[in-house]
């Protein structure tokens, strides 16, 4: 049975505004250099959940790779676990949020996770590959025919999260990202869908 699932995951959808009031015709580019982003996290917890999620991406077959940095300096998207500031920026049943919708115009990214998903279980990777899918410049996809991680508000059965506390395995993030997220990024960085199972369809 299909199941729809109310979730909210969330990003700022500024891109765009503030070239348009600079009177510059053309809209700032979203996309990182190489596809390479570099995410720093607070927490082991979440360092780990990060790492997965990362990975995930990383090996999707889009030329994308995120990398998990142990500075924050060195780091072009900061994961933070603050969950009145998460409710501020998208109401008491965000999940998670992102400031910028791509490379922001200046300075870092913010990524919001919310603090009970600050260990790894195949929920809190789901969440922080969406929140990294707005972070490489992918948008919600709403009423999708196909599975996706970047629903706006829900999540599908089909392709959701387990609700485990446990560790993810590995067949347990097949669909993170799906093949349409995959082929959304690789819109942006070439490359292409790497796995042809029809698990996530
Ligand atoms: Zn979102």
């Amino acid at each position: 049975m299909r199941l729809l699932v109310l979730f909210v995951v969330a990003a700022a959808l500024a891109i765009g505004v503030g070239s348009l009031a600079l009177g510059d015709d053309k809209p700032p580019d979203p996309r990182w250099p190489g596809g390479e982003v570099n995410v720093f996290a607070p927490t082991q917890g979440t360092i780990d959940t990060v790492i997965f999620a990362a990975e995930r991406w990383t090996g999707s077959g889009a030329h994308v790779k995120v990398r998990v940095v142990k500075y924050e300096r060195d780091a072009d998207v900061v994961v933070r676990l603050d969950d009145r500031r998460l409710g501020r920026l998208c109401g008491p049943r965000c999940f998670g949020f992102t400031t910028a919708l791509g490379r922001p115009k200046a300075g870092k990214s913010e990524l919001f996770l919310r603090e009970s998903l600050g260990k790894p279980t195949s929920l809190s990777v789901w969440v922080a590959a969406h929140e990294l899918g707005h972070v490489l410049g992918l948008r919600h996809v709403a009423n999708s025919p196909t599975c996706t991680i970047m629903s706006p508000t829900w999540f599908d059965t089909r392709c959701a999260p387990t609700l485990s506390e446990d560790v993810p395995r590995y067949r347990e993030l097949w669909c993170v990202p799906t093949p349409a997220d995959v082929t959304a990024a690789a819109k942006l960085y070439g490359g292409g869908v790497r796995s042809k199972s029809d698990r996530c369809v």
